[in-house]
């Protein structure tokens, strides 16, 4: 027997054009599941990403960034 719910965990996504680097995202994270990417954007800024795993989807990241649309967190 299949359990669909097994598989339907909460993630962050950022958009690296639209994210500015600022790291106000990864301050305010209290899973520590978010990083700087070493590599620049269009924009040339550092964009944030999310690492992988153990996020709980309490939404935190995504009201602290200034940029609008940069941050989605998808809570099944
Ligand atoms: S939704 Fe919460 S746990 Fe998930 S990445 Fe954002 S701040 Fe961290
Ligand atoms: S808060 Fe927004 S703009 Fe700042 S690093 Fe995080 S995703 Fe990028």
């Amino acid at each position: 027997m299949t359990d669909n719910t097994v598989t339907a965990v909460p993630f962050m996504v950022v958009d690296g054009e639209l994210c500015k680097g600022c790291q106000l995202c990864i301050g305010v994270c209290p899973k520590h599941v978010i990083a700087i990417s070493e590599k620049l954007n269009a924009s040339s800024y550092h964009p944030a990403y999310y690492t992988g795993s153990d996020c709980t989807g309490c939404g935190l990241c995504f009201y602290a960034c200034p940029e609008p649309g940069a941050i989605r967190v998808v809570k099944p």
